[in-house]
């Protein structure tokens, strides 16, 4: 990447980039853009782009307040896959001057900040899942027919081989961006999938993760179908989750990595530390990594509705190489975090993680043995914390939970937690509001 403009002004002649979509994301994760003619660079560079920061929404601001201003990270810069002349910027935001504490790379920046101070880095790679869907003009959605038809789908090669199109436009694409992509597969659903490329710093891999988003729905859309991240699009067909991969690192040195584990899981005291954090911090956490009224729904492992396994945790609980709890150790120094979803705004998930994270670190404290147990099939051991079932009960957790209070920052009218409680309530409020098909059904003639 870049260092610095001059860097940037070489790659973006070398690219044939004629403009740059100059981006940052809102609270809800959405990426939001103005396209600028690469001849204005210079400019661009030193005062940015000002935006509506009411109409990009969830920014903390109204119409009566000033620009929020975009400043291009020059080390951001990537060339658009499959747009020729396009290059991408992700921006810090600015209002009058000062860093705008709404920005949730801002907040992500942070959490980073503090770990820095005591000389560490934190690493994360992402995987996203996603649906191939057709949408009907009556609106329902259902999985493209070419891609429905496997009783069994999960690593379907046929599947695979039929999607093969689209799967070898997504890793190429991922090559050209300089990802390392090494694997694509159908998942556990018809018209499911999931790409994997390499783990990076923690910023970049949220930017990657709104650039990956953004770059598998241009590709279905040329294909004149959706690519949605919704966490769980059909009632009886398992969700999406966006699982992090998630390391610290002091320089060359992994510092979850531990040979002389006793509990045999190659994990240091100060990972164990991280897991803690993460499963005391669970209930408030859910609300950054689960922060939709859908997402609880694609929670909870065992679901009524599904016939077999959902693989996303429904406990505060972890384990070794086991899919059934919210942390997975799958191989020495790293943990999986599984209660990440595809409508998580990736900044604002990352920084809860390194908040709770290095909580635990901080308190030296332990998660206790693993679970080894499948909790989709097993009884669940006692004393195991379900996790919150519904994003209000979510949201409620957050407010209360000091640590990520003072994770999220400080905003000009309190605090960001309380602010982001707002929006979120706000939402659940609107959904819950709503007759749905199911109280017909179940109510109209009882
Ligand atoms: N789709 C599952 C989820 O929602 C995860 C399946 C997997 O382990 O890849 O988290
Ligand atoms: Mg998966
Ligand atoms: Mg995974």
């Amino acid at each position: 990447p870049p260092r610095d403009a001059e860097e940037l002004a070489r790659a973006v002649a070398r690219d044939g980039v004629e403009f740059l979509l100059v981006m940052f994301v809102n609270l809800y994760g959405k990426p939001c853009a103005k396209l600028a003619p690469v001849r204005t660079l210079d400019q661009l560079l030193s005062d940015g782009l000002g935006f509506a920061g009411n109409a990009a929404d969830g920014l903390g601001q109204s119409s009566a307040d000033p620009d929020v201003v975009a400043i291009p990270d020059v080390t951001s810069y990537v060339k658009a896959p499959l747009q020729d002349g396009l290059g991408i910027i992700q921006c810090d935001l600015y209002v009058e001057g000062e860093p705008w504490p709404y920005a949730p790379r801002h907040i992500l920046r942070n959490q980073l900040r503090l770990l820095a101070e005591q000389g560490r880095q934190l690493k994360v790679g992402a995987e996203p899942e996603y649906f191939l869907v057709r949408r009907a003009e009556d609106g329902s959605i259902s999985v493209a027919d070419e891609l429905d038809y496997a009783d069994s789908p999960c690593y379907d090669a046929n599947a695979a081989t039929r999607a093969f199109g689209h799967l070898s436009t997504i890793s190429r694409s991922l090559d050209e961006l300089g990802w390392e992509n090494y694997s694509n597969d159908h998942e556990d659903a018809n018209g499911q999938f999931e790409h994997n490329f390499g783990y990076a710093d923690a910023l970049r891999t949220a930017d990657r993760v709104i650039i990956f988003r953004h770059l598998a729905k241009m590709a279905a859309h040329r294909q004149g179908l959706i690519a949605t991240f919704m966490p769980k699009p059909f009632t009886d067909l398992t969700g999406s989750g966006l699982h992090l991969h998630v390391s610290l690192w002091e320089g060359e040195t992994s510092l979850f990595d531990d040979t002389d584990d006793p509990r045999g899981l190659n994990t240091s005291p100060l990972g164990y530390g991280f897991i803690a954090g993460l499963l005391d911090h669970a209930p408030g956490l859910m609300a950054l990594t689960c922060p939709t009224v859908n997402s609880y729904k694609r929670l909870g492992a065992g679901s009524d509705t599904l016939s077999r396994s959902s693989w996303a945790p429904g406990y505060a609980s972890y384990g070794g190489n086991n899919r059934t709890h919210l942390v997975r150790i799958p191989d020495t120094g790293r943990i999986e975090v599984r209660c990440v979803d595809g409508a998580a705004n990736p900044y604002l998930a990352i920084a809860g993680i390194a908040a709770a994270g290095a909580d635990g670190i901080a308190r030296g404290a332990d998660p206790g043995d693993p679970v080894a147990r499948d909790l989709e099939a097993a009884a669940v051991p006692a004393g195991l914390r379900p996790l919150p079932p519904t994003l209000l009960h979510a949201v409620d957790e957050l407010v209360a939970d000091g640590v990520l209070r003072e994770g999220l920052g400080k905003v000009p009218d309190g605090s960001y937690a309380d602010y982001y409680a707002d929006v979120k309530r706000t939402e659940f409020a609107r959904y819950h509001r709503e007759v749905t098909d199911w109280e017909l059904r179940r109510y109209l003639q009882s």
